[in-house]
């Protein structure tokens, strides 16, 4: 970066050079500068207008809109698996549209998870996002073994694991792993590749939560071999709030029974054969339950476009630039001002945010958007950033850190109690 990286000048040139910088009036942003897209992402014109054709469809054919229309209802949930598919890097057999990720969690770990009286604990961490660890405790409870015991958290340090501590981990005793791809507060991205080799050394199933990868980061789960993974797709895959999410299974485990299954679990030319013998779907269709929510998909169908447009590659560069641009300022800028920058300085552990740590983190991001600024509050005292590369410049980054710096030199915080609201 060069010498007026700081100025205003730099950051409106290096928006000129961006070729993604199109994609911005795609999305309804209005006059607010969104960084929160790791939470909630932003709708995109293209999104409400799948929604619209789908509840069109639902207008013009009643109950025929299952399988009739320009998205038939009834294969939904493949289609969308289709469009993800180069996201994480799989044959689109192997993904579906389907649950949510804690739903879908309690569906692969009830799966897979097989215990025996000697092989029978979990492999986790102390960072992960808490409803993870939650399904996970009840899977272990549910095969009758008690959570205090069969449940192993890595231990972090300043918010990072190590990959060497978890492969340290992986005993005899160690039935099935799940672990984030990018920590949801610090960033880091784990070695999905490494981890699973060793985890398969060892015989051990491996699942990856992709919540703060997918839309962000490329994957690579067949190459990389892994057993299965989840995630939802409102964060950085911009489907709205509460959309399905989704999963993948490796094709090796095609044919399993689902640990919870239903009649969506079905193949999909029986299943109105109404018989209660299950045959279990032959893909990753067989981790379905019921019903498809429709309405809470559709917007997906415009959503996924704008990413295989673009192309995963691209977007990645772009957020890594954009995460480079904000902590070089932050350096240069806020330095008198006690922040402490959490996330990895190395960018091939970087996920697409960056995570700031300072005492008055809830003060400061209520200043923020005071003007009209959306970071996320994390507690205990984060101020969480996340650029997206398809809605924010290189502008809205140069904004953010002046205005913080405005924000600590006025002591503008101040105004703000310093504890966070219902919803942060
Ligand atoms: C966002 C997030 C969740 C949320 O799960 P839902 O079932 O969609 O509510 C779970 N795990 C991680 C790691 C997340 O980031």
């Amino acid at each position: 970066m060069s010498k007026d990286v700081n100025t205003v000048g730099y950051a409106i040139s290096k928006d000129r050079e961006d070729t993604l910088s199109n994609y911005q009036e795609e999305f309804y942003i209005g006059d607010k500068i969104y960084l929160d897209g790791n939470s909630l992402g932003l709708v995109s014109k293209r999104a409400e207008g799948a929604l619209m054709k789908v509840f069109n469809a639902w207008k013009q054919y009643g109950i025929d809109g299952w399988t009739k229309g320009e998205f038939p209802w009834y294969y939904l949930s493949q289609n969308l698996g289709e469009k993800l598919a180069p996201l994480v890097g799989a044959n689109p057999s192997q993904v579906i549209v389907t649950g949510s990720t804690t739903v879908n969690i309690h569906q692969l770990v009830s799966t897979f998870y097989k215990p025996t009286s000697r092989r029978y604990k979990i492999l986790a961490d102390d960072v992960t996002f808490p409803s993870d660890i939650y399904a996970l405790k009840s899977q272990i409870q549910l095969k009758g073994f008690n959570p205090n015991d069969a449940l192993i958290r890595v231990e972090s340090k300043n918010g990072m694991l190590l990959e060497e501590e978890i492969i340290n981990k992986m005993g005899d005793e160690v039935a099935l792993i799940l672990l984030p791809s990018v920590l949801y507060r610090s960033g880091q991205i784990l070695d999905m590749k490494r981890l699973t080799m060793e985890a398969h050394k060892r015989g051990i199933i491996i699942g990856f939560d992709l919540c703060h990868s997918i839309g962000a980061i490329p994957h690579y789960l067949e190459d990389w071999e892994v057993d299965f993974a989840v995630w939802c797709n409102y964060k950085h895959i911009n489907g709205g709030p509460g959309a399905v999410g989704g999963l993948y299974v490796n094709r090796k485990h095609f044919g399993q029974e689902p640990g919870l299954a239903g009649w969506f679990s079905s193949r999909q030319d029986v299943q109105f054969d109404m018989s209660h013998d299950l045959q279990v779907d032959v893909d990753a269709g067989a981790y379905e339950i019921g019903t498809p929510h429709v309405l809470s998909m559709a917007p997906l169908l415009g959503s996924l476009e704008l990413f295989n447009e673009a192309g995963i590659e691209k977007i990645r560069k772009k957020s890594l630039d954009l995460t480079n641009y904000l902590i070089k300022l932050i350096e240069l800028e806020l330095n008198k001002y006690d922040f402490v920058i959490a996330s990895p300085l190395e960018e091939s552990k970087r996920g697409a945010h960056v995570l700031l740590e300072h005492e008055h983190s809830a003060s400061i991001c209520k200043a923020l958007k005071s003007y009209n600024i959306i970071p996320d509050f994390r507690a205990p005292n984060f101020v969480r950033l996340g650029p997206v590369a398809l809605y924010n410049s290189f502008y809205d980054i140069w904004k953010t850190v002046n205005t913080l710096k405005k924000i600590m030199e006025e002591e503008h915080y101040k105004k703000y109690k310093n504890t966070r609201d219902i919803i942060a």
